[in-house]
């Protein structure tokens, strides 16, 4: 399967830049993605940031996780404590929940049948656990009612690995020439994007409901944080995503 770039635009709500799917904006679910040119200011504030995310988009009340990059997901109730994870869950009205990344893969679900919502970090750890699988089964509902965005993050085209993570994904059963790529220097390239997607589409999520903003944060460093170009104390792109 190739990885479309399909239907995003970018919007402006209260002064943030948010990236959105066309689709989950026709249906009316409340979500986005930020970058660095998101009307914040210079520099990522944290919980400052946060705050004024929360007013674009009205929700009261955000969620986020301490990620681990793991594969748990937790199912979040009213304003306990979210434990370390890397996926959140919920059917609740206005909690939106936030993945953070730079670099990793941040991906946004909602089940339009059981009108849940999930928010996944997927970096490489997470997405050769299957992260991705464990949001679908967590969600509840049936996967072809659900509907994925994925954001902008380290693409095939910069994702340089070193052996150990080749083999990782190997001794776990890829079929490596699905998602290694050659890079220009001859080192070799994984495609993050490519097995999340084979993944959603194993579970029954059709692919026509998968959608990529196909924006690559090496690439595009000047709009998005880069973990790998920038290093310690880059800033967080903040996915976000609530129940209609
Ligand atoms: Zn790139």
């Amino acid at each position: 399967m190739s990885t479309k770039q399909k239907n995003f635009v970018s919007a402006t709500r209260c002064g943030v830049l948010l990236l959105l799917s066309e689709h989950l904006t026709r249906e009316g679910v409340p979500h986005g993605f930020t970058s660095r040119t998101h009307g914040f200011g210079a520099r990522y504030r944290g919980e400052r940031d946060r705050e004024q995310l929360s007013r674009a988009l009205n929700l009261p009340r955000l969620a986020y996780m301490k990620q681990v990059h793991g594969r748990s997901i937790r199912t979040i109730h009213g304003n306990e404590p979210v434990p370390e994870c890397d996926g959140v869950t919920t059917k609740e009205r206005d909690l939106g929940l936030i993945v953070h990344s730079a670099d990793c893969v941040p991906l946004l679900f909602w089940a339009s049948d059981v009108n849940a919502v999930a928010a996944v970090h997927a970096g490489w750890r997470g997405t050769l656990a299957r992260v991705a699988v464990e949001a679908v089964s967590s969600l509840g509902g049936r996967p072809d009612k659900i509907h994925v965005a994925i954001g902008p993050s380290i693409r095939a085209c910069c994702f340089e690995v070193g052996d150990e993570v080749v083999e990782a994904f190997h001794a776990s059963g890829r079929e490596l020439k699905r998602i290694l790529r050659e890079g220009l220097r001859g080192r070799r390239h994984v495609d993050l994007i490519t097995d999340n997607c084979d993944q959603l589409v194993a579970c029954g999520i059709p692919e026509a409901q998968i959608y990529d903003s196909g924006r690559c944060t090496v690439c595009e460093n000047d709009r998005f944080y880069s973990y790998r170009r920038e290093g310690k104390g880059v800033g967080r792109l903040m996915g976000v995503i609530a129940v209609k």
